[in-house]
């Protein structure tokens, strides 16, 4: 197992989502639901375009698995997926070439930093206004092996091989104080029609029913 410090910048930007957007939590289901669809896009376009490509099965969906006793939200896909090094570039730098100039426009005003925020888009770290701690797994499309990434969202984040029989993402959200409340199908279906009505994939939600 590996242990890595996020990039200071990551840093600077979890504690700011935290603190600017702490009255739409909410919003951290669209964002992963975004990425999924936009890793079925990248995988689709691949499948069209890359000759490498075009043997590999192309199933898209995204599911939304809670498991309510124990507060845990799973958001899986079967997109382009990550392999090791994308894992850290993606998830443990600032790698979008907006962002530090997004920061240094931060006032530290909540009001106008969450509109700010709001055009930006956040991203993936809002998922850390919801979590104790986060796993992602991940299979990258055409490789055999699967890698968890997992942290807490303050400094740092750990890269193990893990397992998983097909490509695509898991994300598995171990809900905090503040995110319990989104351990509800009933919430979860009106947060995704509510702001991911426009997805082209399926999305399936499955929880038990107690
Ligand atoms: P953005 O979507 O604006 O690029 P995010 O913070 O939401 O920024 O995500 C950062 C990056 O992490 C994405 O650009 C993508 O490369 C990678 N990523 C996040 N979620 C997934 C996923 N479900 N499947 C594949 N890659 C992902
Ligand atoms: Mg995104």
């Amino acid at each position: 197992m590996s242990k890595r410090e996020f990039q200071t910048e990551v840093s600077q930007l979890l504690q700011l989502i935290i603190h600017s957007l702490y009255s739409h939590p909410e919003i951290f289901l669209r964002e992963l639901i975004s990425n999924s669809s936009d890793a079925l896009d990248k995988l689709r376009h691949l499948t069209l375009v890359e000759d490498q490509y075009k043997a590999l099965p192309f199933d898209p969906r995204i599911d939304l698995e809670l498991d309510e006793e124990n507060k845990i939200l799973r958001i899986a896909d079967t997109g382009i997926g990550m392999n090791e090094e994308d894992l850290v570039s993606h998830l443990g730098t600032i790698a979008r070439s907006g962002t530090k100039n997004f920061l240094s426009q931060l006032s530290g005003d909540a009001k106008k930093d969450s509109n700010l925020i709001g055009q930006f888009g956040v991203g993936f770290y809002s998922v850390f206004m919801v979590a104790d701690h986060v796993e992602v797994i991940s299979r990258k499309a055409g490789e055999d092996k699967a890698w968890r990434w997992t942290s807490d969202g303050k400094t740092s984040f750990e890269i193990e091989p893990a397992e998983r029989p097909v490509a695509g993402t898991t994300v598995i959200i171990h809900l905090n104080e503040e995110g319990k409340q989104y351990a509800n199908s009933w919430q979860l279906k009106e947060i995704v029609k509510k702001y991911s009505n426009h997805i082209a994939f399926p999305i399936f939600l499955t929880y038990d029913k107690s």
